[in-house]
């Protein structure tokens, strides 16, 4: 045995055949996560085999996914139906060595016996008819059938091994029956193709969602029965929603897609997968790098995590809080654009630095930031209501004290609001408000000085003259 540990190599191995929501793209963060920690590989696998649900429509949103969440691949993808040709030559190696035998059982008789055996409250499963034994009498071959291809289960014994989630997992090889591995065209069956693939792709660790934990004690036969090691096994377990059902389509879960499209940032998102089945003591908000840096099989968990969105929604406050203004005002142009909004004064990004703190969303942002782009005329009604006539005169004084004001800079506009507030007596909300209202249409906004440093010295002078009427 070499003393070296060979290179770790993981896949993510998704069928496109339609939705991919939080929980599946979770099947990918994981072993990425793994490879580069580890300073492996990670390959990208499409299993494409089931021609009549799998659409390139479904591939595009699985590479656009994992572009998004930036989950580079090493290899890939690879497509199970441009490797067809490898996996016949490896029946043909399977059916020489005898492992596999033709079946001419019709699906007429396998119904029939699959009711007989529930009548006698069996568990349905394949007899073994066509399995050829010393000594055993076949069936005559019926005419012009073309047989499915069964591969030769061991029937007594066990088959086991160890899973970083489920701990030891032991199946009695009699409760397994004779795995079609081939169809009556010649096609390999799924187990098959995903065994053949992770031998010749150098699978080193398989982690996968624990729909999957019955086909392992299967695939790990046909490892045997090739001759090659098995690789280990991480089954994560389910995904639930807020209602305590799996994560689906059909129980409204969103598509990952959607996310990005919501504006949810994906080093947000990748956070909160992250602990989406898996701790590293109490940290919950955690880095990209530091992420990687931790992440291990050993501390995923074992009950089935629970999606919850507003927590989603939290962190992605969190993450937008802290990213630059230069960075959120190149997510935010293009949303804007879309709006018909160009955003050219005051500066994007200073707008966005003001506005991050109050936004759960790119989206949310981009809204609030209209502010600085659309004001709109105030609401004559509301600001009858917050302007009194003491608040009119502090109003026009506060206009000509601004006029002069340099540097034009929010602790300058500041300083000179509680001035004008001093002077005549009055509480901040009777002179901001109105002040909000005039500058931008709206009663409310971020910290009336900040704003007003935003919009720049000739914006609010000429708004206000607009209202007090030149002085
Ligand atoms: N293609 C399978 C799926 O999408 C995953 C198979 C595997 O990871 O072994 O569920």
């Amino acid at each position: 045995m070499s003393s070296t540990t060979p290179r770790v190599r993981t896949r993510f191995a998704p069928s496109p055949t339609g939705f991919m929501h939080l929980g599946n793209i979770r099947s990918a963060l994981y072993p990425w996560a793994y490879a580069r920690h580890h300073g492996g590989d990670f390959i990208l696998r499409i299993e494409d085999t089931d021609t009549e649900r799998s659409t390139e429509e479904s591939v595009q949103v699985i590479l656009q996914a994992m572009e998004w969440l930036g989950l580079g691949y090493d290899e890939g993808p690879y497509y199970q139906m441009q490797r067809m040709p490898r996996y016949r030559e490896v029946l043909e190696q399977l059916r020489q060595a005898g492992m596999v035998y033709p079946c001419y059982m019709s699906t007429t008789e396998l119904d029939a016996l699959r009711e007989r055996q529930l009548a006698a409250k069996q568990k349905p499963r394949y007899d073994g008819t066509w399995r050829p034994e010393p000594g055993k009498v076949l069936p005559p071959v019926p005419a012009g059938v073309q047989p499915v291809w069964r591969f030769r289960t061991p029937t007594t014994g066990t088959v086991s091994w160890h899973d970083y989630v489920k701990g030891r997992v032991e199946i009695r090889n009699d409760e397994l029956d004779d795995l079609v591995v081939a169809r009556p065209d010649g096609t390999p069956t799924y187990n098959f193709c995903v065994v053949v693939d992770d031998i010749d792709m150098g699978i080193t660790d398989v982690i996968r969602g624990d729909d999957h934990v019955n086909n392992t004690p299967r695939q790990l036969h046909i490892f045997n029965a090739l001759g090659a090691t098995p690789p280990r096994y991480a089954h994560l377990p389910t995904v639930l929603n807020e209602q305590g059902e799996k994560l689906s389509k059909r129980h409204g879960a969103k598509s990952v897609l959607q996310y990005r499209d919501e504006g949810f940032l994906p080093d947000a998102v990748v956070n909160y997968l992250a602990r989406l089945g898996w701790s590293h003591g109490d940290a919950e908000i955690f880095s990209r790098a530091q992420f990687l840096e931790w992440f291990d099989l050993d501390h995923l968990g074992s009950s089935p995590a629970q999606f919850d969105e507003a927590k989603l929604r939290w962190l992605n406050a969190h993450y937008i809080k802290h990213t630059d203004g230069t960075v959120l005002a190149d997510l935010v142009r293009p949303l804007l654009w879309a709006q018909g909004v160009v955003a050219e004064s005051p500066d994007l990004s200073a707008v966005c630095e003001l506005l991050r703190d109050r936004a759960q969303t790119v989206n949310e942002l981009a809204d609030q930031a209209h502010l600085f782009y659309r004001p709109t005329v105030p609401d004559a009604e509301q600001l009858a209501h917050h302007l009194s006539d003491a608040g009119r005169a502090a109003l026009a004084e506060l206009r000509d004290a601004m006029r002069n004001l340099a540097p034009w800079s929010r602790e300058a506009i500041a300083a000179t609001i509680k001035e004008v507030l001093k002077r005549h007596g009055l509480k901040m909300p009777q002179l901001a408000m109105p002040l909000r209202l005039i500058v931008t249409g709206r009663e409310q906004t971020p910290a009336v000085d900040a704003v007003l440093a935003l919009f720049g010295q000739d914006v609010v002078l000429a708004r206000l003259d607009a209202y007090l009427g030149a002085a």
